[in-house]
């Protein structure tokens, strides 16, 4: 019934893409004592706070160690270097991602490689990971992959760690848009050597700032990021590896341990703003997204394929609904990365994605009734246009 009432277009009903006061203010009293907490403590870097917060958010991979670092941006260069990366070698990663995937492998020292996708989960296709392994001689110089589990839908975990293993490779997870997504039961973040999270405030679990966490079951990487994150040093003043300075801080950790609590609680509701989503966009030419058997997406964003997609984004827009594209550009296609050679017709999949997809506005606070008016106006954009 929630679909019968019209938008006729002349109640100009605003939706933003996030709205992250309106979340603020539903956990303000908890959030505002967090924050004084530290205060109080005159504690700001590599204190109590962080240490619990990192406990908890490896409890909730159920990971062994996590340790946490300045951005998602970091957590993967770091994560990198704690592997064995150096200047030189090649990371094989995805051309449809954030860009701070690829600049991470950059500041790793690291030139990026690009596989294709799959055209359902916008995700790694092992099989195309695959035949370019095979077909490379000079394979001695790629060493990791940079699986990314882009939206909140995990990638194919299963195959690319039995890729990776078959090739000698590491594997280093970006879960920054994928906190509590799984993978046969698994969080992701757990299959790698080491899987990277971004708190960026937009992210499923979001900090008031810049934030980042590795996960990892390897007690040498886990040990190596701690010295890597604090200027090399294991000991105040003993700099036994060269460092960088990427810490996670007390007031972030402190909000992100109120918020961590709730993100089962957010996620879940994320995956029903979908299923209403989904259910009415069923009878518009609109693709919806797909949620992979096995797999738990979480939503991070809810991406449609549609027709015309970009004059419907303008469409949404004037009608007050802001949609995103995320990205409007692949990173083969950004000045910055000319340099690698690549034309776009070497990725196919991504190039027609591209084309077609929108970001509806997913986040927990949204209301049942703003969905509605966006099919609605969707609805009535495929009628006019
Ligand atoms: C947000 C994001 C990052 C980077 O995180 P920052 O915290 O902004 O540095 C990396 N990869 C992906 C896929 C992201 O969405």
């Amino acid at each position: 019934m929630r679909n019968t009432k019209r938008c006729t277009g002349k109640t100009k009903l605003i939706v933003p893409l996030v709205n992250l006061t309106a979340q603020y203010l539903n956990i303000k009293g908890e959030i505002d004592k967090a924050i004084k907490r530290v205060l109080n403590k005159g504690r700001f870097v590599l204190g109590e706070e962080l240490s619990l917060f990192e406990e908890e958010f490896a409890g909730y991979c159920k990971a062994k160690y996590a340790v946490g670092v300045g951005s998602g941006t970091e957590a993967l260069h770091l994560a990198l270097v704690a592997c064995g990366i150096k200047e030189g070698d090649k990371v094989i990663t995805v051309p449809n991602t954030a860009v701070p995937t690829v600049c991470a492998i950059n500041s790793a020292g690291a030139q990026p490689i690009f596989v294709d996708i799959d055209k359902d989960t916008y995700t790694i296709d092992p099989d195309k990971l695959e035949s370019f392994l095979k077909k490379r001689r000079r394979l001695a110089k790629i060493k990791a992959i940079i699986p990314v589990h882009l939206y909140g839908h995990p990638a194919d975990m299963g195959s690319i760690s039995r890729i990776a293993h078959k090739y000698g490779l590491r594997v280093v997870e970006d879960s920054a848009q994928a906190q509590g997504a799984e993978y046969k039961g698994k969080k992701v973040g757990t299959f790698g050597d080491a899987g990277c999270f971004s708190f960026y405030p937009t992210k499923n679990l979001g900090a008031y700032g810049d934030a980042g966490i590795v996960i990892t079951n390897n007690k040498k990487i886990a040990d190596k990021l701690k010295m890597l994150r604090n200027y090399g040093e294991k000991k105040k003043y003993y700099n036994s590896i060269r460092g960088f300075n990427s810490r996670l801080d007390e007031l972030q950790a402190a909000i992100l341990r109120v918020k961590l609590q709730r993100l089962d609680h957010w996620n879940q509701i994320r995956r029903s703003h979908a299923e209403v989503y989904n259910d009415l966009l069923k009878n518009t030419p609109v693709v919806v997204p797909i949620e992979k058997k096995g797999t738990k997406h979480v939503f991070h964003l809810y991406v449609i394929k549609a027709k015309k997609a970009d004059k419907l984004g303008k469409w949404l827009k004037k009608k007050g609904i802001l949609a995103g594209k995320h990205y409007p550009i692949p990173i083969y296609g950004q000045k910055a990365y000319k340099y690698l050679g690549y034309k776009g017709k070497d990725f196919p999949i991504t190039g027609n994605c591209i084309k077609h997809i929108l970001s509806l506005p997913i986040f927990p606070e949204l209301k049942r009734e703003q969905i509605g008016h966006i099919c609605c106006t969707i609805n009535n954009f495929y009628k006019h246009c």
